[in-house]
């Protein structure tokens, strides 16, 4: 997935914020009121310090931040969190990566509780 991103004439940028993640896309970053990816079409933001609880076919579980970086370059690669369940780019790219590293599969993209964890895995 990185291959192709690389290969790409556009810049991706992988920025830090707390207790978030989020790409912003093309459509974000031309809407004057999303404050937080208007100017920055291709920039991924993911939580460096702090790791969140997602749900999987082992129960709540600490998620990697290689599983959330992969999740969000999912969405740089055009995959959107739509389909059943909003499950596509979990589908797609998160759950391949899962298996990929030996981790449970995510099972829902509704998270029962916000849980973040202090956390540098
Ligand atoms: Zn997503």
């Amino acid at each position: 997935m990185c291959d192709v991103l690389e290969k790409s004439p556009k810049t991706y940028l992988i920025k830090p914020i707390t207790q978030d993640a989020f790409y912003c896309n093309a459509a974000a970053a031309a809407n004057p009121s999303d404050k937080e990816c208007y100017m920055q079409e291709g920039t991924v933001y993911v939580d460096p310090y702090n790791n969140l609880f997602l749900p999987t076919t082992a129960g709540l579980q600490e998620t990697p931040k290689a599983v959330v970086l992969g999740h969000e370059l999912g969405h740089a690669l055009g995959e959107t969190d739509g389909g059943p369940g909003r499950m596509d780019n979990v589908n797609r790219f998160e759950n391949p990566l899962r298996r990929a590293l030996g981790l449970p599969d995510r099972t829902s993209y509704t998270v029962p509780t916000l849980m973040w964890v202090p956390g540098t895995k």
